[in-house]
Parts: C-alpha cells; structure tokens; sequence
C-alpha cells in the first residue's frame, strides 16, 4: 500500500475555528462584492443593479412589476 500524508498532530478547536471564521468572512465579502447592490430610485431599498426591485416593482423610475397582481393570484392558488 502506497504512504498517504498524515498530520503530525491534531487540528485544536481555536486554531480550525479561526481558519474557517476568515474563511467565512473571505467568502462573504466576495459574494458582496460580486452582488453590486444599488438604491432604488423610488423606494430606497437594496436592489441588484440592472434588476428591478423587489420592494416596489419599478426600474429607473418606470412600473415594471405590478406588486398588487402578484399578491391576488397567490391567494387565489391557496384558497
Ligand atoms: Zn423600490
């Protein structure tokens, strides 16, 4: 059988906790970044850029989405 490498000691908890916790962060702020969140111009709230948004439905101040629709056909699919 082939000689596979072993850890010459065991991982602590600390030391494995701190690895994966910048780990963590790495990932977030790639994920942010990779996002590029932007305001809305009607409402205020985050919303993807060159997406419409999700809170009121409009993109560059023209109605796209019309909110009050979609929450009529949901409660007609569940009554
Ligand atoms: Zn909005």
């Amino acid at each position: 059988m082939a000689k596979q490498p072993v850890p010459k000691k065991k991982t602590g908890k600390s030391k494995g906790r701190k690895r994966y916790g910048s780990f963590k962060t790495k990932v977030l702020k790639r994920l942010s970044n990779s996002l590029s969140l932007r305001e809305c111009q009607n409402c205020g709230a985050k919303h993807r850029a060159h997406h419409v948004c999700k809170e009121c439905g409009q993109y560059r101040g023209r109605q796209v989405v019309d909110k009050q629709k979609k929450i009529d056909k949901i409660t007609k699919i569940k009554a």
